[in-house]
């Protein structure tokens, strides 16, 4: 075994970029890149790079940054599709095919030494000093060693499918079509001045009464599921003005939410993907994946003990990564139930998307776009304020919480609950304690932010489900989330603590 090289398993962005970087970093270690796919030939349409990120990639590697950000199509916010619509103007964020970051990446890591082989390879197949395993969401590494990584895997039970369009969106949108069947929600943006991605989501009842479990059935290995693109073209036919879907081994899939409790064992470290994922509604997992190869490739160089710089590494990205993973998880939920929301007046329902992951409260929302803020205040309290006061969180507090504010009355119902899923089986059980009652209030010994946040999306599940009066319990610190809750239609009165 040499000591001085360094194999990765797979060449997706994680493993590419760590390759590229550890040549920068420590020109004295042997690189090879393992992919099993041929160049070129990848899944997938386009992924969306914050500016945060792109600032990441700059401070790392200022030659591939140039690069992405050069073949970077620029976002230019969003347009939520839904009752009378919300269009956000402005945005920092740029996407990019997927195709052509890989081949920014490939190219990169060639010119800084690193040798790709076209092979598809085991950790067990290798006798390198090191093993990177950035082997993707369904890394056999970590399968194989799923003990050793204490790995946990949660499959959804909703389906997403990833295709594309030949145009370019004028900006990301998100479009629901209901259906004779259900609703099936597209989140769409471009990514290059001729193609946009189209991802599109259901649940799994639409999909079966569609018959799309039929047509993916008959899908072969490794090819479109032709059938669904054409259906789904039809069904969005309007967004994509009479264009057919593309598909890329486009086919149905349930999300998995990866988690591991270690992330290296022996020489064998896992990166990206194949460590960790977080749902694709908040576009991160390109950008966890590069953030990893920084942090791993700048470990390495500052210690030539590998065992040592993969447990910097472990240390210094799983909080950062944990952090996203509860952002996405609260997200993920949220589009779960997006259908349920699709009677809400526009600007309600846009706050409550810019507010569902709890990382934007609605304070942060208004300081960039008061004017839809002033809007949803409009909606709820009857006047809509200027947009100067909706800027203003003290104003903006003002407004909202006058005359909901409120203390549980005589017929009132009140349930203790802890932080659970409110759209899951947990949320279930309380939907079932409470049918029947009209006026409803939850509260709970927790009052850390998560609680919180799960006690506002179970009062929304409460309202929708059983159409009750929900007032919640919530401690003073979390005035801008009662605020944003009330404005999203989560809740309809609170009490302080
Ligand atoms: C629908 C959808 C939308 C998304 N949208 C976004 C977005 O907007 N923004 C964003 O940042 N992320 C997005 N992502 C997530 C993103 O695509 C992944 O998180 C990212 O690609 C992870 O990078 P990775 O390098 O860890 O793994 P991958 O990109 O999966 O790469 C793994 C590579 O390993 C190869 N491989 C696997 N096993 C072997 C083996 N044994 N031998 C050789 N090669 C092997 C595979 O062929 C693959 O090329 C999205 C994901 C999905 C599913």
């Amino acid at each position: 075994m040499s000591e001085r090289r360094v194999a990765v398993i797979g060449g997706g962005p994680g493993g590419l970029y760590a390759a590229a970087l550890i040549g920068l970093a420590c020109p004295d270690r042997q690189v090879t890149v393992y992919e099993h796919n041929a160049d070129g030939q990848t899944f997938g349409f386009g992924v969306g790079l914050t500016a945060s990120t792109l600032g990441s990639l700059d401070a790392a590697d200022p030659v591939s940054a140039a690069a992405i950000r050069r073949a970077g199509h620029p976002g230019r916010g969003m347009d939520l599709r839904v009752g009378e619509g919300v269009v956000l103007d402005g945005a920092d964020n740029i996407a990019i095919g997927r195709a052509t970051l890989l081949s920014i990446l490939r190219e990169r890591a060639l010119a800084l030494g690193a040798r790709i082989e076209d092979a598809h390879v085991e950790a067990s197949d290798l006798d390198d000093a090191l093993v990177i395993a950035a082997d993707g969401v369904r890394s056999a590494t970590r399968e194989k060693l799923s003990a050793e990584f204490d790995a946990r895997v949660e499959v959804d039970d909703a389906l997403y499918l990833w295709a594309g369009a030949d145009f370019a969106l004028d900006r990301a949108t998100f479009l629901p079509a209901r259906t004779p069947d259900g609703v099936f929600v597209v989140h769409a943006y471009p990514y290059s001045p001729d193609r946009s991605t189209f991802l599109i989501e259901t649940d799994d009842g639409t999909w079966r009464r569609a018959g799309l479990d039929v047509t993916d059935a008959r899908t072969p290995e490794g090819a479109s599921d032709e059938e669904s693109l054409d259906r789904l073209s039809a069904v969005f036919g309007d967004i994509l003005g009479g264009r057919r879907l593309l598909g890329n081994r486009t086919r149905w899939q349930r999300f998995a939410t990866i988690s591991c409790g270690r992330w290296s064992h022996g020489d064998v470290v896992l990166l990206g993907d194949a460590a960790h994922t977080a749902h694709y509604s908040i576009g991160s997992g390109t950008k966890l994946a590069m953030e990893d190869a920084i942090s791993l490739a700048a470990a390495l160089r500052d210690t030539s003990d590998d065992a040592a710089a993969a447990a910097r590494y472990e240390q210094e990205r799983r909080p950062r990564v944990e952090r996203f993973q509860r952002i996405a998880g609260h997200s993920h939920v949220w589009w779960k139930a997006f259908p349920r929301r699709l009677d809400l007046p526009a600007p309600m329902l846009m706050t409550s998307f810019m507010t569902r992951a709890g990382n934007i409260t609605a304070d942060a929302f208004a300081a960039v776009h008061p004017e839809v803020v002033a809007d949803a205040v409009g909606v709820l309290i009857g006047t809509r304020p200027t947009d100067e006061q909706a800027r203003d969180p003290h104003t903006l507090g003002e407004l909202v919480l006058a005359g909901r504010t409120a203390e549980p009355g005589p017929d009132t119902t009140v349930l203790a609950t802890g932080p659970l899923d409110a759209w899951g089986p947990a949320g279930d059980a309380v939907v079932e304690q409470a049918r029947g009652r009209t006026e409803l209030w939850l509260d709970g010994e927790d009052d850390g932010r998560e609680a919180v946040l799960a006690r506002c999306a179970l009062s929304e599940r409460l309202r929708l489900d059983l159409g009750a009066v929900v007032g919640i319990d919530v401690p003073r610190a979390a005035r801008a989330d009662a605020v944003g809750a009330l404005l999203a239609g989560r809740v309809d009165r609170v009490r302080f603590r």
